[in-house]
């Protein structure tokens, strides 16, 4: 059996500061009541956090994109300070590891008890050889069009929800088309994100990113990607990206808190070359990231 990890709950946190709003517990042990709304209806919000070496990464960033989740979903604002608390007492438990994980959880609470559920679980990091091998990836439709958070707000397209069933779903279809990964499209034919990951294209010597108006996540590693290597005389842009315009682009990634950056080998089915130099110093810079 694998090592627990390391779990702080986080009690009410919709009612600001309890006496007691942190509370280490044994992980492998029960803890939420199986009439929590986030279980039985997946009625919450996340954030996955990586940590290098007891330092939490892009932290302001994720628990703004928590609290903007939240708004999304109308539930109470959660109390930032409390969760950014849980992470460092999360980080500081792994602290011996170079690189470890702290996911954030906070739900509409057990049905009819008026009161939030939180918690913040971490474990020490696998090894990511995607970003070295590259990941091969499909394309697949999400089935919305790219104005979805304005035609159809309640489909809560942007926010960082508990329903990942369907993005499970998509990687599974990736799997039985023989791929790693998805970058999924809409149905009026632009480049959306992937499925816990947000996608990143050189393109015509400019690195290119969907915005979050196409009803896509605000990626904390994209952004932090794209302020390293504009420090560094790059030339970044966000901006709506064709389909077609994946077949141009002469380096693509994937990016995310805990693989960081994967380049992409192949994209349906056709080889797609990866700048191994470029890729490695992005990697190098986001790992080293102390905040
Ligand atoms: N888009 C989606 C749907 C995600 O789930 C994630 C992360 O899990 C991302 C983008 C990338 O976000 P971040 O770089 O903050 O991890």
């Amino acid at each position: 059996m694998s090592t627990p990890g390391v779990l702080v709950l986080i009690d009410e946190p919709r009612h600001g500061h309890p006496d007691r709003p942190l509370r280490r517990v044994p992980a492998d042990e029960p803890h939420i009541l199986v009439t929590d709304l986030g279980i039985t209806r997946g009625d919450g919000v996340f954030e996955t956090v990586g940590i290098a070496a007891g330092r939490p990464q892009a932290l302001d960033a994720h628990l703004a994109r928590l609290a903007r989740s939240a708004t999304l979903l109308e539930l109470p604002p959660p109390d930032l300070g409390v969760f950014r608390a849980a992470t460092l007492e999360v980080a500081d438990a792994l602290a011996a590891a170079p690189s470890s994980w702290c996911k954030l959880v906070l739900t509409r609470g057990p049905e009819g008890a008026d009161r939030a559920t939180g918690w913040a679980y971490g474990e020490v990091s696998r090894d990511w050889p995607e970003r070295t091998d590259g990941i091969a990836v499909v394309t697949l439709t999400r089935g919305y069009a790219s104005d979805v958070t304005t035609s159809a707000p309640w489909l809560l397209q942007g926010a960082k929800s508990l329903s990942y069933a369907l993005n499970r779903a998509a990687l599974r279809e990736a799997q039985r088309r023989g791929a790693d990964d998805v970058v999924f499209t809409s149905t009026d034919g632009y480049v959306l994100e992937g499925p816990t990951s947000t996608v990143v294209l050189r393109l015509g010597g400019e690195l290119v990113t969907p915005p979050v108006e196409a009803g896509i996540l605000p990626g904390t590693t994209q952004a932090d990607a794209f302020e390293l290597l504009a420090a560094r005389g790059a030339a970044t842009r966000t901006r709506p990206v064709r389909v077609a315009e994946l077949a141009d682009a002469d380096a693509l990634w994937l990016m995310s808190s805990t693989r960081l950056a994967a380049p992409v080998r192949e994209l349906d089915g056709r080889l797609v070359a990866v700048d191994v130099r470029l890729t490695a110093d992005i990697n190098d810079a986001l790992a080293a990231r102390t905040s």
